[in-house]
């Protein structure tokens, strides 16, 4: 991920600041709207504690985060807005690339996160327009709307599905393109169904049907891959 200072997007924000909205917003979403901490995003932008801890009294100052003593940051609406453009940046680019210049899934990503910054909002419209206004990018995850509204993701991490259970898998996070390749040489896909037939204790690897073949799956894979309910 790039943290590079310097460049101003049409959002009127330097790529730095967009790239730790984006980061504190993915990860405040993947904890019930919680605050971020200093060594969670340091962990995430492989950045160092001190840098994270500069800019949080950066973005307070911005006015798109407020500090949560203790705890870290939450994003101000102005931050959260912030957050929601450039992930429909993202998002969008991901798909056009995917579907119009046929990037790999594993590789739209890193493109992604350098274009996000730069294109015009006119060239955004006309990537949703051509892409005939989508709701979900190559990954499965929910692009915002133009008016900045995202779907509530009522997906589960196949890690918390129980034996017995399971659905559509509609979703695996996008940061990690060796874990596409992983999948593609499996064979398994988005929308395949998904079932849970045994799952071994002390949170070890699940035995999981995909489509017609079974698989063990665990550890950040088995986080990785999100499932919907039927
Ligand atoms: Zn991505």
């Amino acid at each position: 991920m790039s943290v590079g200072p310097h460049r101003v997007s049409h959002t009127g924000s330097s790529e730095a600041v967009e790239d730790y909205v984006k980061a504190i917003y993915s990860i405040s979403t993947a904890n019930d709207g919680g605050a971020v901490g200093t060594n969670d995003l340091a962990e995430r932008l492989r950045v160092t504690a001190a840098s994270v801890s500069a800019m949080f009294r950066k973005l307070t100052e911005l006015g798109l985060a407020d500090h949560v003593p203790y705890k870290g940051v939450t994003l101000t609406a102005d931050g959260r807005r912030l957050a929601l453009e450039v992930l429909r940046h993202h998002r969008l680019l991901e798909l056009y690339l995917a579907e119009h210049l046929g990037v790999p899934w594993d590789r739209v990503h890193e493109e992604a996160d350098a274009l996000e910054h730069v294109i015009s909002a006119d060239l955004e419209a006309r990537i949703a327009a051509k892409l005939g206004h989508p709701t979900h990018d190559p990954h499965g995850a929910p692009i915002p709307s133009a008016e900045l509204q995202v779907g509530e993701d009522r997906t589960r991490a196949l890690a918390e599905i129980a034996a017995g259970e399971g659905g559509r898998f509609c979703r695996i996070a996008d940061g990690d393109p060796e874990m596409l390749r992983y999948l593609d040489a499996q064979g398994i896909r988005l929308g395949d169904e998904v079932r849970v037939m045994a799952r071994q204790p002390f949170g070890g690897p699940a035995t999981v049907t995909i489509g017609d073949a079974v698989h063990t799956i665990g550890g950040g894979l088995a986080d990785a891959m999100r499932v919907e309910a039927p």
